[in-house]
């Protein structure tokens, strides 16, 4: 397999965009498909049987996965997160993670819905991932099940999840969205449960990604919300950030050094630390999780342009980039064109 170099792009490094934000992360979605029909993501009414998916063809390879990868750390990025859909249903995925994981200075993560972890953490592991995030809305079967909609047990989430962190895909970040009148009783349980695994868990405010999971305000349960649930059982105190432009805010419970993280994207928006970048399963670039439209890098890919052109192309459009959705999110923003959720990555 021939490997793209590009030595001398991170000279380039240091791109910002019309905000001043650098390019420091990038999220890759790897498969459109899901084997979970997650209510708040891939609604059944939606993608149903007849959902027209991504065509194999379609889908960037792995060969031109790895080049953009290689031009975007030219750029400055330093991690890089596969995601999807659900990425562990593309075929082959540790071939990839060998393949990234060949790339210095790289910080390279994955987010899976967990229910093939058991069977793959250690092949993942061994071909370099260093660590995971699994998302879980809830340890009660009969909620989780209703969330994920395809009657998924939790069993087996924790099941992978036991089973990535003896194989040593660590620190385990545990994602839970929550939804009002859905799985808010499912907060204290999961944290309880999360802190005595020593798994750092996070909450993700219900957000309202693409146009096809009907999101409401009044759906949103506050970060703060969140907190006081938690502090009421077991009192948490917030710490600082690992690094400017961490997503989640981080608290720690008093008396000992477990913590939790929250995701306030409605209630406490981000969007000027977000130095993130979006690459489609099909090769669009996308600079906002709420977008309405990508720069087709496939198509300049496959129509021979140089690593050279190819990052300038990049640069360019984030040296442009403007967006700050989430600061804006009002009724003016309600009927705006986005895409969905499992087609960018989260
Ligand atoms: N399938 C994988 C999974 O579920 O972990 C990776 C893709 S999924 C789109 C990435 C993350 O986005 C998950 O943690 C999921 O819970 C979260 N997510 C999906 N839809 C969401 C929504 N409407 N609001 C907040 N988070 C959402
Ligand atoms: Fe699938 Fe993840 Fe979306 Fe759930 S959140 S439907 S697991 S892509
Ligand atoms: Fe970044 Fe867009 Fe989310 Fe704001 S709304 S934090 S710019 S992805």
């Amino acid at each position: 397999m021939a490997t793209t170099l590009v030595p001398d792009l991170k000279q380039s490094s240091g791109v910002t965009d019309t905000l001043g934000r650098p390019l420091r992360d990038l999220r890759i979605s790897v498969a459109d498909r899901c084997n979970f029909r997650c209510i708040y993501c891939m609604p059944k009414e939606i993608f149903g049987s007849d959902y027209q998916f991504l065509d194999r063809k379609e889908l960037l390879t792995f060969e031109e996965i790895e080049r953009l990868a290689r031009v975007f750390v030219g750029h400055g990025i330093e991690k890089i997160r596969l995601t999807g859909g659900e990425p562990l249903v593309r075929r082959n995925l540790e071939n990839l993670i060998e393949m990234l994981a060949g790339i210095p200075g790289l910080d390279l993560t994955l987010t899976t819905n967990g229910s093939m972890l058991a069977r793959k953490a250690q092949a993942l592991k061994d071909a370099g991932l260093r660590r995971v995030t699994v998302s879980l809305d809830s340890l009660d079967n009969e909620i989780f099940k209703a969330m994920n909609d395809v009657a998924f047990p939790v069993e087996k989430v924790l099941a992978g999840i036991d089973e990535a962190a003896r194989v040593g895909l660590a620190p385990i970040k545990i994602n839970m969205v929550v939804k009002r009148g859905v799985n808010e009783q499912s907060i204290l349980p999961m944290a309880r449960y999360f802190r005595e695994q020593g798994h750092i868990l996070r909450f993700i405010e219900y957000m309202d990604v693409g146009h096809s999971n009907g999101w409401k305000l009044d759906d949103v349960v506050p970060a703060a919300e969140i907190v006081e649930i938690i502090s009421a059982d077991m009192p948490l105190e917030q710490i600082p950030p690992n690094y400017p432009g961490e997503v989640a805010n981080r608290w720690r419970y008093k008396g000992d050094d477990n913590e939790v993280g929250i995701i306030a994207s409605v209630t406490k928006p981000f969007c000027g630390g977000c130095t993130r970048a979006r690459i489609s399963a099909e090769g669009k670039l996308y600079t906002c999780l709420f977008a309405v439209k990508g720069q087709d890098l496939r198509q300049l890919i496959r129509d021979g342009i140089s690593d050279e052109d190819l990052s300038a192309a990049i640069g360019t459009t984030w040296a442009n980039r403007k967006d700050r959705y989430s600061e804006i999110r009002s009724s003016l923003t309600e009927g705006m064109p986005k895409v969905e959720m499992s087609y960018i990555g989260g």
